[in-house]
């Protein structure tokens, strides 16, 4: 299965190719690497700059092209901006309430892990568990 080549994160749109650089053994055409070339849109009659982004095969190319930074906890996200995957359990901000909870997000609503439905303006997600020895559990 290929995978789709996502948007991209400076401009979410713009024209991306799949440049192939191959090499004729004299025998066959073996593909030595895979350019992703990204030219961002731009709103001005600026020359455009291009992206490389480069795999040694299309499935690596494009597995890199769609790596992004994952959201790491300590950082507010504006629900405004971006949600976490559904149903996974977040740090939530009930912006009206001023409390901080844990709630997951169907996609639309918000639910705290009490149940009930929640409205925030932020999240992020939840801290690492500590990892160190946890004395006094049995
Ligand atoms: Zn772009």
């Amino acid at each position: 299965m290929k995978e789709e080549l996502k948007p991209c994160p400076f401009c979410g749109a713009g024209e991306t190719q799949l440049i192939p650089a191959n090499h004729w053994t004299g025998m066959q055409n073996v593909v030595l690497s895979v350019t992703v070339r990204h030219w961002c849109k731009r709103d001005d009659n600026w020359p455009q700059g291009h992206l490389d982004i480069k795999g040694n095969t299309e499935a690596e190319a494009i597995a890199a092209w769609n790596r992004r930074a994952s959201p790491s906890a300590g950082q507010w996200i504006a629900v405004t901006e971006r949600l976490p995957d559904h149903h996974r359990a977040v740090l939530v901000w009930r912006h009206k309430d001023e409390v901080i909870d844990r709630a997951w997000c169907d996609g639309e609503l918000w639910h705290s892990l009490n149940g009930f439905q929640v409205k925030c303006t932020h999240w992020m997600p939840l801290p690492a568990p500590p990892l160190s020895d946890i004395k006094g559990e049995k």
